[in-house]
């Protein structure tokens, strides 16, 4: 079957068409600035060019439609009809406590998502729509939604709880939640595959460290903690977020900077991070070129980054009680060799020795640890398509 994954935000959606039976990407892009002047659509068939069509789209189901069009264009295609197309499956970004594993939409899980659009406003709301635009132009295709949150719903209540009076859990559901959980289930399911291991025996953390940057402890196949919170704010130092600060500073910035509420969090969420250390650019590529030719400003950010998940890192390990894997995963996690050598440098405690040869290869799972490391450390490129896609083709059957 042919499952088309949807990954629909407030102004871009990006698609794949994977062969579920092959695991194969027959097609994938991105369509950018929806209902923004000089929106285009990015088409690459497998093995193709990419194909760049400028193209108006007022709103999603425009979007949606130009996506189908280009799977079903006769010359540049790659299926004949939307008939191929077996299932979609969309990526849902907060499930809250509803949604503790993929599910089919109905209109019932629809109306229950948009009840967590309050916890989730930049996202949930475009993902709606992007199911929408699905319904309006593919009828009677099913669909799933896979929560970001959803892998989480695991965690005890004692990390998931806030010290903060109860009866905000109770009234507002005020509580972690946890995000990458599609890319946190993948990324350690395949380590487990890759040690040779049981999944449902082993203690790993895994850092997807992207733009947007998490840590998670999976502990026998379940998530018991994770570093991002109520919102994707919490956490680790991320590119512009600040993760996490003492609550207070935001009243201090308020009044040093007169700044309302809307002021406080847009500087948290926008100009922190690594870019409000560095004082420069939040790309961790730039980054990296900054440090190796010795500047201050991007290395006290990237110290400033490597403690914070060091820091993650050890306290999941004191949540399992030890630690049989660390794994590196996205953006940054996959590429930046001298991130995960400053991150792994805080964790002799664990006996870790890198094996620096393996440690600067890229674009495959390798374990970059030692074979004498007392803990296994790897990278596993995450890949959340096809983790939906797999999803979604379990539901459908
Ligand atoms: P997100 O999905 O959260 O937007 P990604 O997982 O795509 O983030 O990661 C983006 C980050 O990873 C950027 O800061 C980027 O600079 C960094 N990154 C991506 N590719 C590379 C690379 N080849 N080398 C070094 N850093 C990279």
């Amino acid at each position: 079957m042919n499952i088309l994954v949807i990954n629909c935000g407030s102004s871009s959606l990006k698609f794949q068409l994977i062969n579920s039976e092959t695991e194969a990407v027959l097609a994938k892009g991105i369509c950018e600035r929806i209902g923004i002047d000089g929106s285009r659509i990015v088409y690459q068939p497998e093995g193709g060019q990419k194909i760049i069509t400028e193209s108006p789209m007022p709103d999603h189901t425009q979007a949606i439609k130009l996506v189908l069009d280009s799977l079903t264009d006769t010359e540049t295609g790659v299926v004949k009809s939307l008939d191929e197309i077996g299932a979609v499956g969309h990526r849902l970004v907060h499930g809250g406590e509803k949604f503790a594993s993929s599910t089919i939409i109905t209109d019932e899980v629809i109306a229950a998502v948009t009840e967590c659009n309050e916890l989730a406003p930049l996202h949930n709301p475009a993902n709606l729509i992007g199911i929408d635009a699905c319904k309006k132009l593919m009828p009677t295709t099913p669909m799933v939604g896979v929560f970001d949150t959803a892998f989480h719903q695991t965690m005890p209540e004692e990390a998931f709880l806030y010290g903060i009076p109860y009866e905000y859990y109770k009234k507002y559901k005020i509580r972690r939640y946890g995000f990458h959980g599609t890319s946190h289930s993948y990324v350690s399911k395949r380590t487990a595959e890759i040690l040779e291991k049981p999944y449902d025996q082993l203690k790993t953390i895994v850092c997807h460290l992207g733009n947007g940057a998490s840590v998670c402890a999976v502990k026998n196949g379940k998530s018991v903690d994770t570093s991002m919170g109520l919102t994707p704010l919490q956490g680790v130092i991320m590119g512009t977020r600040s993760g996490d600060i003492d609550p207070a500073i935001m009243e201090y910035i308020a009044k040093k900077e007169n700044l309302d509420i809307d002021g406080v969090m847009d500087v948290l969420n926008k100009k922190s991070g690594v870019l409000g250390l560095s004082e420069f650019t939040s790309d961790f590529r730039d980054l990296e070129d900054a440090v190796l030719a010795g500047r201050e400003d991007a290395i006290r950010a990237m110290k400033v980054f490597a403690y914070s998940v060091a820091k993650y890192i050890g306290s999941y390990v004191a949540a399992m009680n030890g630690v049989d894997a660390i794994v590196f995963t996205a953006g940054l996690g996959e590429n930046n060799k001298y991130v995960r050598t400053d991150i792994c440098d805080y964790l002799g405690y664990l006996g870790i020795e890198l094996n620096q040869e393996a440690n600067a290869k890229r674009g495959m799972d390798i374990v970059i640890s030692t074979p004498d490391s007392k803990t296994a450390v790897l990278v596993v490129p995450t890949n959340e398509e096809l983790a939906i896609a797999r999803e979604t083709l379990a539901l459908v059957k």
